[in-house]
């Protein structure tokens, strides 16, 4: 009964929203009404995302669904009805700009981190069920990374590809790409998935691979969800190794620091033994101690001083590297490692290493959100800028950005590593430089309203467009990663020659431009046209 209340409230809002006459039944015929919520804490949760910099979005509901029919109930419904309503799938809200928000219409709560009606229903979405003689595993599109992890560890099998911190949902890092220091090796997240279920902008419920609606399989990898909602992803799986040796060392030459690391990411092909299974880096440019947000890695007892490093005050480069191994080859590990140091070109005595679970390195991040959540500084807005940057303009970067633009100010790790394109699938959605090599470079900044006018939000931002338009007048060809545009001409440009494509398949897998508003690349057609 409350259920039923609560829905058709859902609908008088729809209604007042929109303007329009609806007949309530069409909502009430979706059979959907034990997922529907319009509860405060439910729309709250769905209006806000990691960055906080959209100011609440609150949806007219949200869905938590227990099934891929759900969703399609819900986008059939949407796509045929005659007032319009918009549909933005959610994962656990981890978008900077209110990719997975929409004020007109229904938010889809994939992840199960909010309890809503549905799962109060005791209806729920599978779990992942792990094949594991042929090394795959179904997972929910909402699941998240660290869910698969444990699901997929009780079988001795694990992901091949990460992104550096977990609790993100598989659907949400699949519309962007997925990324982290295997993606040089094993190519990102979406170049690991065998096949995929998606409900259309029509709410159709197609089922893709390489094989089988080949163009959607493509087209939904890196898509930002635009052709539709990922309720099942099939992942490639390995052997999981059981511990991790990870190593930083310290550069302060930069063109030395990227020659080992593109040294590193050449290796792709050479035995597991040649070669390290894990190449990120970071910039230093804070004065002070290199200890920052992301881990505990340099000993908090024992800090090391930039100024032992670097006397003259100027930036420092941090490679970080990793090697998986099993107990039972542990006898090797030293040796491998030892010999792929002594390829590289560090300072002397920079050497820094740890050893750890193989679950402890891939959730390292948690730790790090734990502690500033303790601090109150987790829930705070983040301007984070990531871009894609050519090898060849690296060093221009360095010098315009690094030992430019940024001063000796962070307000958060600034990573920076290669990776090989050749890896990513050029079918997919997802945009890269038009180079061999190129950069990820991620400013994740957070602002602080501590009265420093280094930490403001409205700094911070404006550091981020100096950044864009640098780049811009100095040639500096880069692609952003997790793109967030305004208008039509900058999502062409961003897509380049991807974008006839990708204007071609929204309009056959989501005409009315009902799916991900929230990337504001489409404008939902307009609702009153829909009568
Ligand atoms: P949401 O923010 O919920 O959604 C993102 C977009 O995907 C929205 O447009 C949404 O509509 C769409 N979407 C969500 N679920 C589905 C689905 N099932 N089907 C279709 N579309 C869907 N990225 C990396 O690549 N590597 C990293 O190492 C990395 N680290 C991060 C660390 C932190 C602390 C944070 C906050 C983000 C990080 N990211 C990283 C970025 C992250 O991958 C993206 O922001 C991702 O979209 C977040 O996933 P989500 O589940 O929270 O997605």
């Amino acid at each position: 009964m409350a259920t039923k209340l609560l829905l058709t409230f859902a609908i008088c809002r729809l209604i007042v929203t929109v303007g329009l006459t609806l007949d309530p039944t069409e909502l009430l015929l979706l059979g959907v009404d034990a997922q529907l919520s319009v509860d405060p804490t439910d729309v709250k949760a769905a209006s806000l995302d990691f960055g906080l910099l959209t100011g609440a979005q609150p949806p007219l509901a949200v869905m938590h669904p227990a099934s891929s029919q759900d969703v399609a109930q819900l986008v059939k419904a949407a796509y045929g009805s005659n007032f319009g309503f918009t549909v933005s799938a959610r994962g656990h809200g981890h978008s900077i700009n209110g990719q997975a928000q929409t004020a007109n219409g229904v938010v889809v709560q994939m992840s199960g981190s909010i309890g809503g009606s549905g799962v109060a229903s005791g209806r729920k979405p599978p779990h992942p069920r792990v094949w594991p003689q042929e090394r795959f595993v179904d997972v929910w599109g909402g699941e998240l990374w660290i869910d698969v992890l444990r699901s997929t560890l009780q079988h001795g099998l694990a992901p091949k590809s990460w992104t550096d911190y977990l609790y993100l949902s598989v659907g949400g890092t699949l519309s962007n790409a997925g990324i982290s220091g295997q993606a040089f090796n094993h190519g990102p997240q979406i170049s690991n998935v065998h096949e995929l279920d998606v409900v259309t902008g029509k709410g159709e419920l197609l089922t893709c691979s390489e094989e089988q609606n080949s163009e959607m399989f493509h087209a939904v990898l890196g898509g930002l969800g635009q052709f539709g909602i990922i309720t099942r992803a099939r992942i490639s799986l390995e052997p999981a190794p059981q511990r991790v040796r990870w190593i930083r060392v310290l550069y302060s030459n930069f063109s030395t620091f990227t020659r080992d690391q593109e040294y590193l990411i050449s290796l792709h092909e050479q035995p597991a033994s040649q070669k390290f299974d894990y190449v990120e880096g970071f910039v230093i440019v804070d004065e002070g101690l290199i200890n920052n947000w992301r881990s505990s890695f340099f000993s908090p007892h024992n800090p090391v001083k930039i100024s032992s490093l670097e006397p003259n005050g100027g930036v420092l480069y941090c490679l970080e590297i990793a090697k998986n191994y099993h107990e039972s080859t542990a006898s090797t590990i030293d040796q491998e490692v030892e010999s792929l140091l002594k390829k590289l070109n560090f300072i002397p005595a920079s050497v820094f290493t740890t050893d750890m679970p193989y679950v402890d390195f891939l959730d390292r991040v948690h730790k790090a959100e734990l502690k500033l959540r303790s601090k109150g500084l987790w829930e705070v807005p983040h301007p984070w800028l990531n871009l894609f940057v050519p090898k060849s303009k690296i060093a221009d970067f360095d010098k315009g950005v690094f030992k430019g633009i940024l001063g000796n100010k962070t307000s958060g790790p600034i990573l920076i590593y290669p990776m090989n394109k050749n890896k990513w699938d050029h079918r997919s959605s997802a945009v890269t430089p038009d180079e061999d090599v190129f950069y990820l470079v991620a400013l994740l900044r957070s602002a602080l309203d501590n009265g420093e006018e280094t930490h403001s939000l409205e700094y911070l931002t404006n550091q981020n467009r100096q950044i864009l338009r640098f780049c811009d007048e100095a040639g500096i060809t880069v692609k952003q990663y997790l793109p967030h545009y305004k208008t039509h001409q900058e999502w062409v440009d961003h897509f380049g020659n991807k974008w006839d494509r990708f204007y071609r398949l929204k309009m056959e897998f989501d005409p009315r431009h009902i799916l991900a508003s929230g990337q504001q690349i489409f404008t939902p057609t307009n609702m009153a046209s829909w009568q």
